[in-house]
């Protein structure tokens, strides 16, 4: 059995064209959905990701704002910032850049976003809600892997998810997401024993733990559903996943590939929220 690739790319690429749609939609009724995406420091990883979300609005017609301030910013600073932007009529979504400098408090800064801007979803009234089923923003990242996992209509009910990893932004909420799908979900951890038997059960393994290439066939029931989260660059200085993808192929029933999985469905379901957002205030 040959996996077959589950295209992040092609299917953000689809998304984001009828997301254009929308957005003209929306402009022609008066609203220009706005982002503004803040970054706090000089690191290049998050450099690059911010200035991909921007190009990403531009693509689809959403405005946005980028504000890259300097390492030294204050925490105060930072939250005034927010505060401004929580007040524009023109910014439907903020996102603050994460990892922040260690002398800003992430928790300070993402209690400060507005929930209704909050369009990573990672505000405790969001996650709350999701947990909760009630409508509010879904975090990107897993919300991008179940758009993934219903692209191919691999049906969810009565199957028994593995997720390796549990952060707050992939992990435990991919988890309830593919539970309130109906899955059954099994979290497993760096504390998790004989971890091999039990993602061995799994119909769908998903993958987030941010270590190159650590998850191979041992790991895998033959036409498992495999979603490999991780983002890591080896020795060579090429992007890749947490799973060894060469090895697990000719195992799995679809797999999905870094780079060019879950990290462009995270940008889209960004601009998802943004432009969610915009619709919500026309009402
Ligand atoms: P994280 O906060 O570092 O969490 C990693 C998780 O993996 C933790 O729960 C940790 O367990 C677990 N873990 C670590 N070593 C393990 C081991 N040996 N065995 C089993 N579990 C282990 O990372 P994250 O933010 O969730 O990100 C995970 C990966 O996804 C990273 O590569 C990141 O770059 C990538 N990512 C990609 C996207 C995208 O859009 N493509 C978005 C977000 C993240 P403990 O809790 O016990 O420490």
């Amino acid at each position: 059995m040959t996996a077959e690739i589950i295209s992040g790319k092609e299917l953000a690429q689809n998304k984001r064209d009828e997301m254009k749609v929308i957005t003209e939609d929306l402009k022609s009724k008066g609203i220009t959905p706005g982002l503004a995406v803040i970054l706090v420091g000089e690191d290049p990883a998050s450099r690059s990701y911010v200035r991909g979300k921007k190009r990403a609005c531009e693509e689809v017609g959403i405005y946005s704002e980028l504000d890259e301030l300097p390492y030294e910013t204050t925490e105060e600073e930072l939250l005034e910032k927010v505060e401004k932007l929580n007040q524009s009529p023109h910014i439907h979504g903020i996102l603050v850049q994460l990892p922040l400098p260690s002398h800003i408090s992430e928790e300070a800064i993402i209690n400060k976003i507005l929930p209704e801007k909050d369009v990573d979803g990672f505000h405790p009234i969001n996650i709350g809600k999701m947990m909760i089923g009630q409508e509010g923003f879904l975090p990107c990242t897993p919300f991008g892997i179940v758009e993934m996992i219903k692209s191919k209509g691999i049906s969810i009910e009565g199957k028994h998810v593995v997720i390796i990893g549990r952060s707050n932004i992939v992990g435990k909420p991919v988890g309830q997401l593919l539970l309130r799908e109906n899955a059954t979900v099994t979290y497993c951890h760096s504390r998790t024993k004989n971890m091999e038997e039990i993602t061995k059960q799994a119909d769908i393994l998903v993958v987030a733990i941010g270590r190159e290439e650590m998850i191979g066939s041992e790991h895998i029931k033959p036409g498992a559903v495999v979603i490999d989260v991780g983002v890591n660059r080896n020795e060579a200085g090429k992007l890749v996943g947490d799973v060894k993808f060469d090895d697990v192929k000719d195992l799995a029933s679809y797999l999905t590939p870094v780079p060019g999985g879950v990290g462009p469905m995270t940008i889209t379901m960004l601009l998802h929220n943004t432009i969610q957002s915009a619709s919500r205030s026309l009402k």
